[in-house]
């Protein structure tokens, strides 16, 4: 198996702005290691803890920078999929990764097999708060006059933003901030052609199965990154397995 062609799937990677984080650490001889031997790597959402810009992330996330485009540059696709907390990516991080924007949902044919990716944040429904905010934030409008603001007062409200946040979901119930079983249905039935559906954002790893239409159709959840975490390979023979790093 080892030698066999495969391609890597991660999400919540959540990079800290500081090299010596264990999750940079981990994340970096994945990148060294793991990456290099694959056909090709998919990030589904918030690799970046937090991301007020290209001209903020660029400068302090410069060690990642650097190995992304050593990986692109030598041949490996890389493709990137917004998450909840670094969608202000824009082209001056594209440039200087070489990696490229996957816009979600995507249908992606790995080795003859369509695999559907979402980060996996608008499946949770049933946190309409959540929603509400996602919704406003998503607006390109607000992205734009976000993206207006000197560096030093998106670094602030990006801050406080991510204070608010872990505050406020320490008091939320589990399984409001789980994905809603009837929104991952209607995502499948959209696409009948795909049994596979892979995610992130509830950093819950698991393979549940769902049937539907006389099938058994697979969601396959990964794992944030704290450093350890489960990342999915899909083999060359169409076979997928959630594997710890
Ligand atoms: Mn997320």
């Amino acid at each position: 198996m080892a030698d066999m062609p495969h391609t890597l799937i991660t999400a919540d990677v959540h990079l800290q702005p500081d090299d010596t984080d264990p999750i940079n650490q981990a994340f970096y001889r994945f990148l060294d290691q793991d990456a290099p031997k694959a056909d090709a790597l998919y990030i589904i959402g918030d690799l970046f803890e937090m991301w007020v810009g290209d001209d903020h992330g660029l400068e302090h996330y410069a060690t990642v920078i650097r190995k992304f485009k050593h990986l692109t540059e030598h041949g490996l696709p890389i493709y990137l999929m917004y998450g909840n907390r670094d969608f202000p990516m824009r082209r001056a991080f594209f440039d200087a990764t070489g990696i490229q924007f996957l816009k979600e949902p995507a249908l992606v044919n790995l080795y003859g097999l369509p695999i559907l990716m979402l980060h996996g944040d608008s499946l949770c429904t049933d946190d309409k708060a959540f929603q509400r905010m996602r919704i406003l934030l998503r607006n390109r409008l607000v992205t734009w006059l976000f993206l207006k603001l000197p560096e030093h007062k998106r670094v602030a409200i990006g801050e406080n933003m991510r204070a608010n946040s872990q505050k406020y979901n320490l008091n939320k119930a589990e399984n409001i901030m789980d994905v809603n079983e009837a929104a991952v249905r209607k995502l499948l039935q959209r696409h009948p052609q795909c049994r596979h559906l892979v995610h992130g954002h509830t950093h819950r790893p698991y393979l549940h199965q769902i049937e539907q239409d006389d099938q058994i159709k697979h969601r396959w959840v990964l794992g944030d990154w704290r450093p350890e975490t489960e990342v999915l390979k899909v083999w060359s023979n169409q076979t997928l397995e959630l594997v710890a790093r």
